[in-house]
């Protein structure tokens, strides 16, 4: 005889039925209630997820059955503690990605993440990368058992379990305790000292050092992972967890990389800016790539134009994003040149503009000063308060405003 039948009776089941039954009836109205499907139906979705969670594990099952829901209030209860959520419960039975935990079978061990720093040339070029890691993998002296054939055996204080559970009634409170055996410090085992194994002492895992082969391919990118399925750490009873690697790159000297496509500084001399000329950038590949800057074709300065196809490869696919590059062109020195060729280019440049009629009736002459080292960083605190507000920039102009004082 149960002592509520609540859950039994939310999940549409008789107090008896099998896990097959419970697992069935769970799945129907999960899918009936789901919130994505039926998002009227209120809190039934979590009650018959946390009726089930329950139910699902057999010890839990084992002291509702006895004590009813008033004995779960040690574990948690709904949705704390031990207790999963409704959705994870879902995409658990129904395979959602999470792997299905069986209280019977192995559990699987935790992934070891590495970061693995990576120069731009390697995720352009592609390359093997050969990195040992320490791990442990079980005692070939004694086959993960820890000691002699016989020389091991189950702690009785715990029934292997590794932790007591202990059940306190204190008048209408039922509480559910739960701590690690002293006798067998939460191995589950017990060994006698004589008996352990001398290669690994008993531990049932020794540390190896292991080399893994690691292939970046051309175009990987940061943050991606290059996984070794069953790497990790071995220890007896368990499914190893994976080795990870995750990519991180490196800054580079002088490409930036969004994506697929790289981004480049480039000085121009003001001849090649107006008259064409050639730049070179050193690419990733240690190709020297010669730019063709085109007679006719004017650079101007910040401007940003493209070599397509010549940014990083596309991962798998390995067609190239472009290379952005940006221009600063760099001027001559004052006084580069005779009066008589200045004159020279008033024929060539396009001509002056006008100026704008006299704003009042005064009308003045001034010239530019070079600035000293104070004026110098006057001029770039105004430049920098300027630059603050770069959103509203072009609304006043730089100056005007401080000049009276
Ligand atoms: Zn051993
Ligand atoms: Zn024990």
């Amino acid at each position: 005889m149960v002592k509520e039948t609540k859950f039994y009776d939310q999940l549409g089941v008789s107090p008896d039925a099998s896990e097959t039954e419970l697992k069935k009836a769970y799945r129907k109205l999960a899918l009936k209630y789901h919130p994505d499907k039926n998002p009227d139906a209120g809190d039934k979705f979590k009650e018959i997820s946390h009726a089930y969670e329950v139910l699902s594990d057999a010890q839990r099952r084992d002291v509702y059955d006895r004590f009813g829901e008033a004995g779960l209030s040690g574990d948690g209860g709904m949705g704390g503690g031990m207790g999963m959520s409704a959705e994870d419960l879902f995409s658990q039975i129904f395979g959602g990605g999470m792997p299905r935990r069986q209280p019977s079978g192995p559990r699987r061990g935790k992934d070891m993440m590495h970061q693995l720093r990576v120069s731009l040339e390697d995720l352009f070029k592609g390359k093997t990368s050969k990195l040992a890691l320490q791990k442990h993998v079980i005692c070939k002296g004694c086959d993960g058992k820890g000691g002699k054939e016989g020389a091991v055996r189950t702690c009785n204080a715990c029934n292997g379990q590794g932790v007591r559970v202990t059940i306190r009634q204190m008048g209408p409170m039922v509480q559910q305790f739960q701590s690690t055996c002293d006798e067998c410090r939460g191995e589950g085992e017990i060994i006698n000292q004589k008996d352990k194994c001398k290669v690994c002492s008993g531990r049932k895992v020794v540390q190896e050092r292991k080399v893994l082969e690691v292939h970046i391919d051309k175009g990987m990118r940061a943050g991606q992972r290059i996984e070794f399925k069953g790497e990790a750490d071995q220890a007896p009873g368990i499914i190893p967890g994976d080795v990870v690697i995750v990519i991180d790159e490196k800054p580079h000297e002088y490409f930036r990389r969004r994506d697929d496509d790289l981004y480049y500084d480039a000085k121009v001399d003001l001849l090649t800016a107006l008259a064409g000329g050639q730049i070179a950038i050193n690419h990733l590949d240690n190709r020297q790539l010669i730019v063709n800057i085109l007679p006719g074709e004017v650079i101007r300065p910040d401007e940003v134009k493209a070599v397509l196809g010549e940014g990083m490869p596309a991962y798998r696919h390995h067609n190239r994003g472009n290379l952005y590059i940006k221009f600063s062109v760099e001027f001559p020195a004052d006084n580069w040149a005779t009066p008589e060729q200045l004159a020279g280019l008033e024929s060539i440049l396009p001509a002056r503009p006008a100026l704008p009629p006299p704003a009042g009736k005064e009308v003045e002459e001034a010239v530019l000063a070079v600035l000293d080292a104070a004026q110098q960083s006057r001029a770039n605190r105004e430049k920098s308060s300027y630059d603050d507000d770069d959103d509203d920039e072009g609304h006043h102009g730089p100056g005007v405003q401080c000049a009276q004082q």
